[in-house]
């Protein structure tokens, strides 16, 4: 049988309605700053998704846009400067930034209260791709306590805090990485599968026990056909599965919708 494919999209396109009427009866002023450094064509995309999502709730949108030759302390200069914006409620520094750039640095100095992407240590909020995956997990009643959880990618933007909030929730969880010996064995341990390699096609449908809920991060370009692909081999994979992800329409839009909900509660505050 196939698996029950998890729609992101729709749950964002909800998640996003319901901030929008929230914003208005309560009459919430959201206000989300984006710094963006360079031209990355990546980056510009994702940036573009969440001005469409804020502008979707009602939020206001500030992009500043800086050279990628940027200098640190110019860099910490604009976080300082929004950090003390009272308009300000979420601060997003995009990633990835030049390599002369401390990125830890950066974002040690976001205001806990407005870090909205979660990636300071003492930060309010988790970061949005983990909440976005346990929102479509709730949406699909995936219980997770006791669960054998198994992420492969240990990155601070998604393996680790992923990781870290499955513990909080009672699974068992394994974190793999690049250096896993018999990456195999250890996939076919998992109850819920999180794979947030980078890496097309990384897990096939021998990797997987059948019944498993496959959660997809992946976002690669297929080399020969230039579409959007995950780290998993879908069309295999949905056979063992009993639910699974897809790639484009399940973590990524997700993740704008979590960012969104995590906006809003940081305007909420204030
Ligand atoms: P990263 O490069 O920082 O980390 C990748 C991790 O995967 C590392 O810990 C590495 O050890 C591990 N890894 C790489 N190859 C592996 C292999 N062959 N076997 C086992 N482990 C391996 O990347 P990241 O920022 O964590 O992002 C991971 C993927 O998720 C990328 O494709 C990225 O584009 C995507 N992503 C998607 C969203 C979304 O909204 N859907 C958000 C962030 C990142």
């Amino acid at each position: 049988m196939s698996a029950q494919i998890m729609d992101g999209r729709g749950l964002r396109d909800k998640i996003l309605r319901d901030l929008a009427l929230k914003v208005r009866k309560f009459k919430i002023e959201p206000t989300l700053a984006i710094i963006l450094v360079g031209e990355e064509s990546a980056s510009e995309i994702y940036v573009r998704r969440k001005e469409a999502a804020a502008s979707e709730i009602g939020a206001n949108f500030r992009l500043i846009k800086k050279p990628k030759t940027i200098k640190q302390t110019e860099l910490e200069e604009i976080v300082k400067t929004l950090n003390h914006d009272r308009k300000v409620s979420g601060i997003v520094v995009q990633k990835p930034l030049p390599a002369q750039i401390e990125s830890d640095e950066i974002d040690l100095l976001v205001d806990p209260a407005k870090d909205v992407d979660g990636l300071n240590p003492i930060s309010t909020f988790i970061p949005a791709t983990t909440r976005g995956i346990f929102a479509l997990l709730d949406r699909y009643d995936v219980q997770v306590a006791g669960k054998e959880v198994v992420v492969i990618g240990r990155s601070k933007l998604v393996g680790l805090p992923t990781a870290l909030e499955f513990l909080k929730r009672n699974a068992t969880v394994m974190i793999c990485h690049s250096q896993t010996r018999n990456l195999s064995a250890k996939t076919r341990s998992a109850d819920i599968l999180i794979v947030a390699a980078g890496w097309p096609k990384l897990i096939k449908k021998t990797m997987v026990k059948r019944g498993t809920v496959v959660i997809d991060v992946g976002i690669n370009r297929d080399p020969k056909t230039k579409k959007l692909v995950g780290d998993v081999d879908f069309e295999a994979v949905k056979d063992v599965a009993s639910k699974i992800t897809p790639v484009p329409g399940g973590i990524g839009p997700m993740t704008v919708a979590a960012l969104m909900m995590n906006l809003v509660e940081a305007a909420s505050r204030k």
